[in-house]
């Protein structure tokens, strides 16, 4: 089993989910009291969005590339951002180590794939939805991506950062994300990506008529499958 490198924290709320979820996947997958070998270096989720909204994005990308460093020198031998927005700097915390980078928006395209669909809606923050770091990449991996409209994007955005990220699941919100995903349905979406790792603590496959791409899981599964042999 290899070890999996976590640089977490952004938030933590889904970080421990992702500890959870490495966790189940490798006890299904090799049964008895197995567990997931990990590391995990989270950060300070506030000093990150700080350089996040003053645009000083290569500032936050050096303190996760020494998070990645850290991760390897401890044993990693793969790293996982554990936040699809902090992928913006993805290049540059890969150059700075030797072990691969598992991203993000390549095991969601996969899944995505692997499902048979190819027109996506897109939900995650203002700096994943209207930016093409991630959209661009998910471009690339094969689909077609529709977000939501500037009014859709605002609401999504706040809820993440004023309540999924301090621990708040509110129903109404619930309700406003049904909205935004309804429309993006009616505007042709097949599927629903959940593109920034709170999400799915708030909304589930019964929050949608069409099926749901929860890039948290996603991005364990993908982890779990690249550290076991495979059958
Ligand atoms: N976890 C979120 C994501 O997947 C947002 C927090 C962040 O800005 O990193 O995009």
């Amino acid at each position: 089993m290899k070890t999996i490198g976590l640089i977490g924290g952004m938030s933590w709320e889904s970080t421990a989910e992702y500890y959870r979820l490495l966790n189940e996947f490798t006890r299904d997958r090799l049964g008895g009291l197995h567990s997931a070998r990990c590391v995990l270096y989270s950060v300070d989720f506030a000093e990150i969005e700080q350089l996040q909204v003053q645009n000083r994005w290569t500032e936050a990308g050096e303190i996760l590339a020494a998070a990645a460093q850290a991760l390897e020198a401890a044993g990693a031998e793969m790293i996982l951002i554990c936040t699809n927005t902090m992928h913006k700097v993805a290049d540059q915390v890969g150059a700075a180590v030797s072990v691969p980078l598992l991203h993000l928006a390549d095991a969601t395209a996969q899944a995505v794939r692997a499902s048979g669909l190819h027109r996506v809606g897109l939900l995650g923050t203002a700096f994943t939805m209207e930016q093409d770091f991630y959209r661009g990449r998910l471009e690339e991996g094969g689909l077609a991506v529709h977000i939501p409209d500037a009014d859709g994007r605002a609401l999504v955005h706040h809820v993440i950062y004023d309540e999924l990220c301090r621990g708040i699941v509110r129903e109404e919100s619930r309700a406003a994300y049904q909205k935004v995903i309804t429309d993006l349905v009616a505007a042709g979406a097949e599927g629903i990506i959940l593109g920034c790792t709170e999400i799915e603590l708030l909304i589930g496959p019964e929050d949608s008529p069409v099926p749901i791409f929860p890039t948290a899981r996603l991005h364990a599964a993908a982890a779990v499958q690249a550290a076991l042999p495979t059958d």
